[in-house]
């Protein structure tokens, strides 16, 4: 079927689902980042971004918060750039582990394999690939200007939230050396590990997501600066990552009541892309038991479902003035 939007019913329905959500209650900050425990929970944002630029903000989309797991889109979207899909696909996987995103029981199951870089593992192999090996000022370039292009403005590190995160990464440290163990760590492990940490604590905000999620919803063009940041290829393989384990043990729950592929982050962030129509973001501290926002999946699941949207409908949709 066709569908045509207007770009005022998309913004009604975001408007609609943020006022929906605003009012929910529920969930409870990450507190095993103690940073992240005293973040004030009433902070709420949504934010659409279309293939044009089209911007729609509710709420706090300005306000920076920890981005966190949602960074393992950028730098698994960096291996493959360098390294392409196949290379990542090799080195770390692609399957979805139904398990928490801090799994060590997935990697033994898994075959001593870190499954896919959205989840932990995967996540501090894929910083370990990233290339030049060996120089962690200039991996950490190329992770924050991956970054920068994806969301057409720079990231800003929140260095009390790295501090925090580092001081008490200890099971993310078992992690790494076990995968070590496995020759799944392609540089220095340390490194590997600091490099992941210090991603996660980089601040966004849920404008700069929209952007980021809208730049894969395109291909792999920024709407902002209009600039390629990947190759074609790359846009359904970081989409099928973040639809099979984008909320870890809660993914297919989620894919098949909101329709669309979205990643989460324990800083409340969530970032969901509808290929070739838009990408969508929203924010909201408290979490559930799997570790997603629980404002932030209310409100983007009930914008796809007011517009009729889903990316297993079959729809051809049209954005229209
Ligand atoms: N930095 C966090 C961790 O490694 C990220 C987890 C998340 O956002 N799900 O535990």
């Amino acid at each position: 079927m066709d569908i045509i939007l207007t770009k005022s019913h998309i913004e009604a329905a975001a408007h609609e689902a943020f006022s929906y959500a605003t009012s929910l209650t529920g969930g409870a900050n990450a507190d095993y980042i103690p940073f992240l425990a005293n973040i004030d929970s009433g902070l709420f944002g949504l934010s659409v971004m279309l293939p044009d630029g089209t911007a729609f903000n509710f709420g706090d989309t300005d306000y920076k918060f920890g981005i966190e797991s949602i960074s393992k889109v950028p730098t698994a979207i960096l291996a493959m750039r360098q390294h392409t899909p196949a290379g990542v696909l090799q080195k770390i996987g692609a399957d979805a582990t139904g398990l928490p995103f801090n799994s060590i029981f997935a990697i033994l199951l898994e075959n001593d394999h870190p499954s896919t870089p959205l989840v932990n593992a995967g996540a501090i192999s894929a910083c370990s690939m990233i290339d030049p090996k060996g120089d962690s000022d200039a991996k950490w370039k190329a992770i924050t200007d991956n970054i920068t292009d994806l969301c057409g403005s720079a990231p800003v590190l929140i260095d009390e939230l790295y501090k925090s995160e580092s001081a008490t990464n200890f099971n993310n440290r078992a992690i790494t050396w076990l995968l070590k163990n496995y020759n799944r760590i392609y540089d220095d492990p340390d490194m590997s590990l600091d490099l992941y940490t210090r991603q996660c604590s980089l601040g966004v905000t849920s404008a700069q997501l929209a952007a980021m999620a809208a730049t894969i919803a395109s291909g792999g063009v920024n709407p902002i600066s209009g600039s390629r940041v990947f190759d074609r290829e790359i846009a359904p393989k970081i989409t099928t990552l973040i639809a099979t384990v984008g909320f870890y043990q809660h993914s297919g729950d989620w894919l098949y009541t909101s329709g669309i592929p979205a990643k989460s982050g324990v800083g409340g962030g969530v970032l969901g892309v509808l290929p070739g129509v838009l990408g969508i973001a929203a924010f909201a501290p408290p979490l559930d038991s799997a570790g997603n926002s629980v404002k932030a999946q209310a409100a983007v699941s009930r914008f796809m479902q007011s517009l009729g949207l889903g990316v297993m409908n079959g729809d051809r949709v049209t954005v229209t003035d």
